[in-house]
């Protein structure tokens, strides 16, 4: 499998003619191997044009989601995120590359050590990541000037609007389980401003300001 040919279809193909335009997160997605983040098994459809299971019922998204929600971040290279939901941990090296210091959450033990084993091997440096419920934001580090949320929320996590920055910027799909819109909020004079850019579809925001874990059937 030429995986470098395949990554540059998935910026030409996926990308570009869908309306992703910021340079620098062109340039990411050029950079970070995706098939080293995607189970051994679905290597070779690493850069479909789709999620890909990665276990414990949990999905890596699409790339053109990832790079859509990245966007709409505005990314100069100084910012500190928040990332709730590590899942694989693609999107956390995205990150990484575009921002100054990133700071994710994952509930599920067993992907966040995959992703951070992964993400060491790497030599990322500017990335930690906390098991735990993300919902409740990581008060800690907080307040962060973006905030990136991966898993579907029936309403916004109140603690993460709490963290977030005056002028900061919040990137999280609302809905249902079934079916979400993928909301931009800032953050202005205390208030959110939200914006909604797409419809998707995510797994479950599971936690105290989330979803209850009987959603999945857990
Ligand atoms: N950006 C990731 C998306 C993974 S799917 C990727 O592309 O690989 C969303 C992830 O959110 C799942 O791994 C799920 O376990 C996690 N998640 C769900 N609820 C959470 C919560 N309250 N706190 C932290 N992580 C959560």
């Amino acid at each position: 499998m030429n995986y470098d040919r395949l990554r540059e279809e998935m910026v030409r193909e996926q990308l570009i003619p869908r309306g992703i335009e910021d340079e620098r997160v062109l340039v990411s997605f050029r950079k970070v191997k995706r098939e080293v983040f995607v189970p051994a098994e679905l290597r070779e459809d690493a850069y479909g044009d789709f999620p890909l299971s990665i276990g414990e019922g949990q999905t890596i998204s699409q790339p053109y989601m990832v790079a859509l929600m990245t966007q709409c971040l505005e990314l100069t290279g100084n910012e500190k995120v928040l990332e709730i939901g590590t899942g694989s941990g693609y999107q956390t090296a995205i990150l990484a590359e575009l921002s100054k210091q990133v700071y994710s959450i994952e509930r599920i033990r067993t992907l966040a050590r995959r992703a951070e084993e992964i993400l060491e091997k790497l030599n990322y440096t500017n990335i930690k990541i906390l098991v735990g419920d993300g919902t409740l934001g990581w008060k800690e580090f907080s307040p962060y000037d973006r905030i990136l949320v991966t898993a579907a929320a029936e309403e916004i996590p109140s603690p993460a609007m709490d963290q977030l920055k005056e002028k900061g910027i919040m990137v999280i799909p609302v809905g249902s389980i079934y079916s979400q819109d993928l909301k931009v909020i800032k953050k202005e004079k205390g208030r959110p401003k939200v914006k909604t850019v797409e419809r998707c579809v995510f797994v479950p925001l599971i936690g105290k300001y989330g979803w209850d874990e009987s959603v999945r059937g857990e």
